[in-house]
């Protein structure tokens, strides 16, 4: 068997464990009963031993090593070469981390997130911290072994967003929190002028879950391939491009969650199936970079689901649905209401003006704390003063400043600035696909979908893992992410909703 060939059945199987134990961490988020747990624990965490045994096995290393040199003339968007440098890269960082340190590592999180829960629960900080002081030092070791230039941090981002320097983001975030700001505060003036209250009415389950079916079906999600079940938390998840399915939840008073969650979900549900068939159980097949990933769910969501246009289609729909509650509005004040935005303290019921300022408060967190620059025990003051000069509000307890985020906890540093960087790049695309695609507001609004699903196709999901964020940036819209288009994006629409 020729060397490639000896690599991709190897692979494959490493891809058939992975989406394995995917199915079981689904089920277990869905459907398992909670006397699955103990179970479930051992057999999630069996695959993931043998799917780490397998990968980093001596004979992958040598294939990988020789086939690099062997196809070194190959083109970079070839997709032999790509999958070569896809692979070093992944298996350099899976030698690096000693086995008993990635054990001890899955241990403490285990721990500190049944803590977390329970601090949240009980508001109480310091049961918390000497957890978080514990997954800190690990993820310090854990960047010391997997090897940095100049910071630790662009050890752990890596893991989320290859290739994307700390000083990259930190330049980004400090331009853009420049312009936030004031524009917060302006809109704050203003707040009165847009009215949310129709969302807040009473509406009944499986009427919102069935105008969320209706919604994924008119942006192209294929059923025959994916399914929508409720789950507490709303996630996206591939076994194979042929079976990408989503989770959602219906709060009876809070329209918009199940509606924008299903958008969400269902754009990053768009990526994954559109995953070409020829990168399947290879490491080419998914997405990009979390970051990618993301700016394909918030493209959906807010750049499409938020538009003016989106709600002349929708409006009909809803007002179907929804007759009583729909009776005194229309297209325009559904869109309105929807992008309502107003400082608040909770990050995931953030709307798209305030979202990028508790972002960046999780980026210069996670900094200070891995440089021993700012103590656990401090994090909650530090937090509150934060939160006060970017959003001029103050926690009133710790359950909604400092403790609210499960990620820490769970070793996810270096995670948050993802969202951000997708929300910044699902505008960079969408500005070339207006360029591009002629009037998408006119096709919107007659609930064409297909043209722009069809671009993002040809621009993004064929690629798989090939290419970076930066490099797919650069290749569609001629530069590297910027953060132009996502501000004058923001600027148009609030300044015209806010009258500023
Ligand atoms: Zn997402």
């Amino acid at each position: 068997m020729d060397k490639l060939q000896e690599l991709e059945t190897l692979l494959a199987e490493v891809a058939d464990l992975a989406k394995a134990e995917a199915v079981l961490g689904w089920d277990q988020q869905t459907f398992m009963p909670p006397g699955g747990a103990p179970a479930r624990a051992l057999q999630s965490s069996l695959l993931s031993r043998l799917l780490h045994e397998k990968f980093t096995s001596e004979r992958v290393g040598h294939l990988i090593d020789d086939l690099s040199a062997e196809m070194a003339d190959l083109p970079y968007a070839d997709d032999t070469a790509a999958l070569l440098r896809v692979l070093k890269r992944d298996y350099a960082k899976a030698l690096r981390l000693p086995a008993a340190f990635v054990g001890e590592l899955s241990h403490a999180s285990g721990l500190a997130t049944t803590a977390w829960a329970q601090a949240r629960a009980a508001n109480d900080w310091h049961a918390f911290e000497p957890h978080l002081a514990r997954m800190l030092e690990l993820k310090q070791r854990q960047a010391e072994y997997i090897g940095y230039t100049t910071r630790q941090y662009d050890a752990l981002l890596d893991d989320y967003e290859p290739d994307m320097p700390t000083s990259q983001v930190a330049k980004i975030f400090d331009a853009v929190r420049q312009e936030l700001v004031p524009l917060v505060q302006a809109i704050q003036a203003e707040t009165q002028r847009v009215d949310d209250a129709v969302l807040h009415r009473t509406y009944d389950g499986a009427k919102q879950w069935a105008l969320a079916h209706d919604a994924l079906r008119a942006i192209g999600y294929d059923f025959e391939r994916g399914r929508m079940d409720h789950a507490p938390h709303p996630f996206c998840i591939s076994f194979s491009n042929h079976d990408v399915r989503v989770t959602n939840r219906v709060l009876p008073n809070l329209f918009s969650s199940c509606l924008y969650s299903a958008l969400h979900e269902g754009g990053h549900a768009l990526y994954e199936q559109g995953s070409p068939d020829k990168f399947e159980r290879t490491a080419l097949s998914g997405g990009a970079s979390l970051g990618v990933h993301e700016s394909q769910s918030r493209l959906w969501e807010n750049l499409v689901g938020r538009s003016r246009a989106f709600w002349e289609f929708f409006f009909p729909k809803f007002k179907k649905t929804f007759r009583k509650n729909a009776a005194d509005m229309d297209a325009e004040k559904m869109y309105r209401a929807v992008n309502k935005a107003q400082p608040s303290f909770i990050r995931v019921e953030a709307d798209e003006v305030t979202y990028s300022l508790h972002i960046m408060l999780r980026f210069e967190a996670e900094n200070l704390l891995l440089e021993n620059k700012l103590r656990v025990s401090e994090l909650p003051t530090w937090w509150d003063e934060a939160m006060s000069s970017y959003l001029g509000i103050t926690p009133p307890d710790v359950a909604r400043g400092a403790l609210q985020d499960v990620h820490w906890s769970m070793g996810l540093y270096g995670y948050f600035p993802t969202y951000s960087l997708g929300t910044f790049f699902s505008a960079q695309l969408f500005e070339q696909a207006r360029k591009e695609l002629g009037d998408l507001d006119a096709q919107f609004a007659r609930g064409d979908f297909q043209t722009l699903r069809a671009w993002l196709q040809t621009k993004i999901y064929q690629h798989g893992r090939k290419f970076t964020l930066n490099e797919l940036a650069l290749q569609i819209t001629g530069e590297p992410l910027q953060t132009r288009s996502y501000l004058a994006y923001l600027k148009k629409k609030y300044s015209e909703l806010y009258g500023l």
